[in-house]
């Protein structure tokens, strides 16, 4: 599933192809994603031209020139890609938007769980949430130490709740809590300043190491441009279970936490 350091990798290597491009078609092969694609989508987009392209929490935006914003979710297995003009449909292409160059975005999503929009800039919030962006200025030790105070849940479910903490999964909460020194099963609300600045510092890090190293692939995640990413293979911990630590060598455990995997180095992380 893209986490955040895909989502930025997807809009990184979207941006300078389609920033200034204007949208010329838009075809909508299948409305079942999440939410629904609204019947309006195609005729807000079409005729558009892009301004700018970012990413907030795991939602990729395009502003259009008429201030409206294109939101795209990749939700479990969804992909945008950019590529010559429209050919014939692969299995699970949903959404193409052809650009004035000749060239096409298509939206590919087996699983349906992604979400396509044109909403006001207004609905933004309501949309995406107001989480906290691992990455912004406001995600300060002090921010977290406040998000975890008489918190009972898990620093693990903390980091992964969208509403408080926006782009973080699975694989990149563990990376995140073993870079730190902390237990994933630690209660959020027990936790120190000092751990919470520990969890800041390893957080930017992971977050900019991943996003240097094109995201994880590891089912079907490519960018924008069809390229892996390759950070998989410096996980330190996920889904790295009976293999040993690359700190200390003891093996790394796995343990289910509110329902998903947990790897930690029970060595390592207190
Ligand atoms: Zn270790």
């Amino acid at each position: 599933m893209p986490e955040l350091p895909e989502v930025e990798t997807v809009a990184r290597s979207l941006g300078p192809e389609l920033v200034g491009r204007c949208v010329v078609a838009v075809t909508v092969r299948e409305r079942r994603l999440r939410g629904g694609v609204a019947r309006s989508f195609a005729a807000r987009l079409t005729g558009r031209r892009i301004d700018g392209l970012a990413r907030r929490g795991k939602y990729v935006l395009a502003t259009l020139d008429d201030g409206r914003i294109w939101l795209v979710h990749l939700g479990m297995t969804g992909r945008l890609t950019l590529g010559p003009g429209p050919g014939a449909p692969a299995r699970h292409d949903h959404v193409v938007v052809r650009l004035d160059d000749g060239r096409a975005v298509t939206y590919n999503d087996a699983r349906r769980f992604g979400r396509m929009a044109v909403i006001e800039p207004a609905a933004l919030d309501a949309e995406t949430g107001a989480g906290l962006d691992p990455l912004g200025p406001a995600f300060t030790p002090a921010a977290l130490f406040a998000l975890a105070r008489h918190r009972r849940a898990s620093i693990k479910a903390l980091l992964m709740d969208q509403r408080r903490v926006a782009g973080l999964g699975n694989i990149y909460g563990n990376e995140i809590l073993f870079r730190a020194g902390v237990h994933p099963g630690r209660r959020a609300g027990r936790l120190s300043r000092a751990e919470c600045g520990r969890i800041v510092e390893a957080t930017r890090a992971v977050l900019g190491e991943a996003i240097r190293r094109g995201g994880s692939s590891i089912s079907d995640y490519r960018d924008g441009l069809g390229r892996t990413g390759w950070f998989q293979l410096d996980h330190r911990v996920y889904d790295r279970a009976g293999e040993p630590c690359r700190r200390c060598g003891t093996p790394i455990r796995q343990r289910s936490i509110v329902g998903r995997s947990s790897f930690y180095c029970p060595r390592c992380q207190r």
